[in-house]
């Protein structure tokens, strides 16, 4: 054998929620007053100590610091570098809690549901919070970065030195974990003003100089620098930027060594650039971009450490080790010194598989979460260092699992397989225009028609109900029966507002993914499977492991009910298979459109048997088809062809007198306008309040096909717009738009309103569309 290093691991990253969500607790009872910082502080604490114990138990060798946040590491890192808005009044040496809280989430205000900053309206000390956006292509938001042209920067924040030395306190050697100036820069906003955010890495840099020196002078000897935007397409400057940042910070004095760490995809066309760069050690993701490995191996330095991201850390899903040491082994064998890893933090899976106990003994067998992939990656690391013999039994057992799921009739359903692979193209019958005037007839609509995304407030008495059924407090025919009388309510009074178009409120729902996974054959839900998205926000994505299917109705009975207590038209409301599978942790053993189009399939069933029992219009929302854009653009169309035709099979099985409606709650559409036009809906509701209608000149100039209902309401803040307002908004849109083509509605679902706001908006909207009318 040659005398070579042993392999280690490390882990990148680590849940910082808690096992039990502490961390929610303790947020949460912060901002109510009932905890003080210093006792949110020890709860940190205390969160923090029982991780690095934890990943040391492991077995893990690299053990990160700093990954730990009270909301958010690039909020963190906005503190290290004193980059605070100036609407946050900040002039002191040190970010405090109050400061950095404001910035998480407004000064009087808080979230909704989606994150949007909501502002309370009152008081001129208020500040929002700011924005918010999702980290790369997960479910796990960040607070936007924002700078100016003048921006200065100045540490101000020991964070990460801090939590370094309470580490090595506790007798745990880490690897600290920094954002990278680079990515820190390109995820934030040019604030007044077009200008570079690069132009400012000179001033940022010596503030991470300064950070890395405190690390070096308290004998760190690794840093964990995370640059996740060498994995997306770059832009002009960024190579610059990149060399000029890694020049100065791999050459501090006292000096440390930099683990540059990539994750999230392959380099591709940044590979040359990222390994120019003077970086002691670099991690790549080969779980997302397995192709990299030789290429990588290849063309780093022979000095240069390899962290090899073999496990996945987005997925719940236990590796094939035998596959896994079958690449790397030869890689060690050449003697160069090699770190295995999961690809990424291990922030986006839950904590430990041995708490959940909802799941299938066959289908639990086959999951690993973060606790589980570190010991995955000690199994590996001994086969790697002692031989495979050294860790047969484990072996044996990591195959056997993977056996099982690959043969499990749990998985596998032929009809399904069957049905999904006939490739004709979903289409309806006849065009847009056709429908049109048959849909007309049908509905006998006003002009400017009116109506709402689907959910109204989820008042403390629903979820109190939602949560009492669940304990098993409240009976099935009891909650049934207060459902219907909510519903019944929800009609009268959106009958009495004169809406034209009704819904039935959506209160059996807990989530608009949950709800349908779990009637649908081939989804797992978990009872403690958390994930962080965003600050005390965790939540349970359903587990895809198999083939789907639509075993019977889902929401049928209840558009059924709520029709029958109104003569105006009840929408159905669904969510669409892009959404569903976007918001999943999905299967890792066929394509993600294979998945998606099964999904697509099952919701179709339901929309057929939707409208058979007479429903003469059904919604189907798509919230997060644009999120799941991939992070390449070259890679965008073609996950949009297989997005849109998955929405189209879900579409196309009505007649032409049934009028389907898709919705989207975000704004951002230009650059995908003809892929929104190419899911034939006849009706989209889409976000546009806040941007005060501009974004519908995408749609003027793309000439959009069908009917649009720009939002006219901001439902993420409480304040209740004017009809004069909405009017305003309405011309705009006109301006824009072919008035007959038009409806009215808010931006998004009420289900975070209360009843009076909703009240009070939705009859100055009614009144906004009569006056519209003439
Ligand atoms: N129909 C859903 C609701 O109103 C849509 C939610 C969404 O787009 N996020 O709540
Ligand atoms: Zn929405």
């Amino acid at each position: 054998m040659t005398a070579r290093l042993p392999v280690q691991v490390a882990t990148l990253g680590f849940p910082r929620i808690g096992p039990k969500r502490e961390l929610k607790t303790a947020l949460e009872a912060h901002w109510a007053g009932r905890l003080d910082a210093k006792a949110l502080f020890a709860a940190a604490a205390d969160l923090r100590g029982q991780a690095w114990a934890r990943q040391r138990e492991l077995g893990a060798d690299l053990i990160p610091s700093n990954d730990f946040s009270l909301y958010d590491h690039v909020l963190d890192t906005t503190a290290m570098v004193g980059a605070v808005p100036a609407i946050y009044g900040w002039s002191d040496d040190r970010v405090d809690l109050d400061t950095y809280f404001a910035m998480a989430r407004g000064a009087q205000g808080d979230r909704c549901e989606h994150g949007h900053a909501q502002v309370s309206g009152h008081g001129a000390q208020d500040a929002p919070a700011a924005e918010m956006t999702k980290w790369f292509d997960t479910n796990y938001h960040f607070i936007v970065p924002e700078f100016t042209a003048d921006q200065t920067f100045r540490l101000a924040s020991t964070k990460a030195l801090h939590e370094y030395l309470e580490a090595k306190e506790q007798g745990v050697e880490t690897r600290p974990v920094l954002l990278g100036p680079v990515s820190y820069l390109l995820l934030g906003k040019a604030k007044g003003g077009d200008f570079d955010v690069l132009s400012l890495l000179p001033r940022l840099l010596p503030v991470y100089a300064e950070v890395l020196r405190s690390l070096a002078r308290a004998e760190a000897t690794w840093v964990q620098i995370d640059e996740p935007c060498l994995v997306t397409d770059l832009p002009e400057g960024a190579a610059e930027a990149y060399a000029l940042a890694y020049r100065m910070l791999c050459d501090v004095t006292p000096p440390i060594r930099v683990m540059l760490t990539t994750y999230f995809g392959g380099l591709q066309d940044n590979l040359e650039l990222a390994l120019s760069l003077p970086a002691h050690g670099l991690h790549v993701d080969l779980v997302r971009a397995p192709e990299q490995l030789e290429a990588v191996v290849a063309g780093a330095r022979p000095d240069q450490a390899l962290s090899l991201g073999v496990i996945d850390g987005r997925n719940v899903w236990k590796a094939d080790l035998g596959a896994v040491l079958d690449r790397i082994e030869p890689i060690v064998a050449t003697g160069r010194s090699v770190i295995i890893a999961p690809s990424c933090s291990l922030l986006h899976t839950p904590i430990d598989l041995e708490r959940e106990t909802a799941l299938a003994p066959e289908v639990r067998n086959w999951l690993a979460f973060a606790v589980q992939k570190v010991g995955e990656l000690k199994v590996l690391a001994r086969a790697l260092n002692e031989g495979r013999d050294a860790v047969r039994a484990e072996l044996a057992a990591a195959d056997a699992a993977i056996v099982s799921r690959r043969n499990s009739v749990l998985i596998h359903d032929p009809a399904v397989k069957a049905r999904t692979a006939d490739a004709a193209p979903a289409q309806r019958a006849n065009g847009f225009e056709i429908r049109r005037l048959a849909q007309a007839k049908r509905l006998g609509l006003p002009a400017f028609p009116t109506t709402t995304i689907g959910s109204f407030p989820q008042t403390p008495e629903v979820r109190k109900a939602r949560a009492e059924h669940g304990k098993g407090v409240l009976a099935d025919a009891a909650y049934e029966q207060f459902l219907r009388e909510e519903t019944v309510r929800t009609v009268r009074r959106q009958e009495d507002i004169g809406l034209d178009v009704l819904v039935h409120g959506e209160f059996e729902r807990n989530d608009m993914v949950q709800y349908f996974g779990e009637q649908l054959a081939g989804f797992a839900f978990t009872r403690a499977a958390w994930v962080q998205s965003y600050g005390s926000r965790c939540v349970r994505p359903p587990i895809i492991f198999g083939d789907v299917s639509r075993p019977k109705p889902m929401t049928v009975e209840w558009w059924r009910y709520a029709q029958s207590l109104t003569d105006k038209p009840m929408k159905g409301m669904l969510t669409g298979p892009v959404t569903i599978l976007n918001w999943s942790f999905v299967r890792d053993d066929q394509p993600r459109s294979e998945t998606c189009r099964q999904i697509a399939f099952a919701i179709r069933d339901e929309v057929v048997d939707l409208e058979a029992a007479g429903a003469p219009i059904i919604q189907i929302d798509e919230a997060a088809l644009r999120e799941g854009l991939p992070l390449r653009r070259r890679e965008w169309q073609a996950y949009l062809d297989w997005a849109v035709e998955c929405f189209r099979i879900t579409a196309s099985g009505v007649r032409d007198e049934t009028q389907i409606h898709t919705h989207m709650c975000y704004s951002e559409f230009n650059d995908i306008i003809a892929s929104i036009g190419a899911l034939d809906a006849d009706v989209i509701s889409i976000e546009t309040s806040r941007s005060q209608m501009e974004l519908l000149d995408a749609f003027k100039d793309y000439k959009y096909p069908a009917e649009i209902g720009p939002g006219v309401y901001d439902i993420h803040s409480p304040r209740v717009p004017s009809v004069e307002e909405m009017t305003a908004l309405l011309v705009a849109a006109k301006g824009r738009l072919p008035a007959e083509r038009l409806w009215v509605n808010p931006d998004c679902g009420l289900k975070t309103r209360n009843w009076p706001e909703s009240e009070a908006a939705l009859r100055n909207m009614v009144a906004a569309a009569r006056a519209a009318r003439g």
